[in-house]
């Protein structure tokens, strides 16, 4: 029972509120950030294509299995000055991670000898009573995300870049993939309206993305849970 209400708990305050986690940024910059998880894919040199033809460098939250299989698209995305960060050892909901694999999912990062700060973005946001605990003991900062692209679903690039630009604030960190097809011409059709609202994208660090507080918890919690 203390389990479940600790795995209920992790779900609640973790993955929905999201309390302590790096967010968006603050809301009074002309700022947003574009962010890719599950690459680096067959898709990666598109995406840097569109990203070099705005001007922009990104945040792309890469997985091991993802950089072994795709070592020169690691290269070329480090090479043009992206913000590299860790998805995970294994795509895997943190639930599904018995607790001396969920340390080893921690402690992966791609740039694991660099000096930090370095980020974590959960696999579906997902969190176990042990994340953030873990997250602390490898230093590693989770990172969410306030706007989700939506690109894993089967509408077009111009009504996915709509939407997106739509939920899209001043501090927004926006969720991509770095994999589906309809990513690169979403993400051109994306920057340009971004570019038309005066909102100039940038990496994470440079946002820089803000501790999700107690208040902007609440509001995501509402969100989450369709309230
Ligand atoms: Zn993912």
């Amino acid at each position: 029972m203390a389990a479940l209400a600790a795995v209920a708990l992790a779900e609640v305050l973790g993955r929905a509120a999201g309390w302590g986690a790096l967010g968006p940024g603050d809301a009074d910059t002309n700022r947003v950030a574009v962010t890719f998880d599950d690459g680096p894919s067959d898709q990666t040199p598109a995406l840097l294509e569109v990203l070099s033809r705005h001007g922009v460098r990104a945040t792309f939250f890469v997985t091991a299995p993802a950089c072994v299989a795709h070592p020169a698209e690691l290269r070329s995305l480090l090479d043009a000055g992206h913000q590299i960060e860790a998805h995970g050892r294994w795509h895997t909901h943190a639930l599904l991670l018995p607790p001396w694999r969920e340390w080893a999912q921690l402690r992966w990062h791609p740039r694991a000898a660099d000096s930090g700060p370095h980020l974590y973005r959960p696999p579906y946001g997902g969190h176990s009573p042990l994340t953030r605990l873990l997250a602390r003991v490898h230093g590693r900062r989770v990172a969410l995300w306030d706007v989700e692209g939506r690109d894993w679903t089967h509408a077009d690039a111009a009504t996915l870049a709509r939407q997106t630009l739509e939920r899209t604030r001043p501090g927004s960190v926006i969720l991509l993939h770095d994999g589906p097809a309809v990513t690169p011409a979403l993400l051109n059709r994306l920057l340009a309206g971004l570019e038309t609202r005066g909102l100039t994208a940038v990496t994470l660090n440079e946002l820089p993305a803000r501790r999700i507080t107690l208040r902007a918890g609440l509001g995501r919690l509402r969100a989450s849970y369709g309230g």
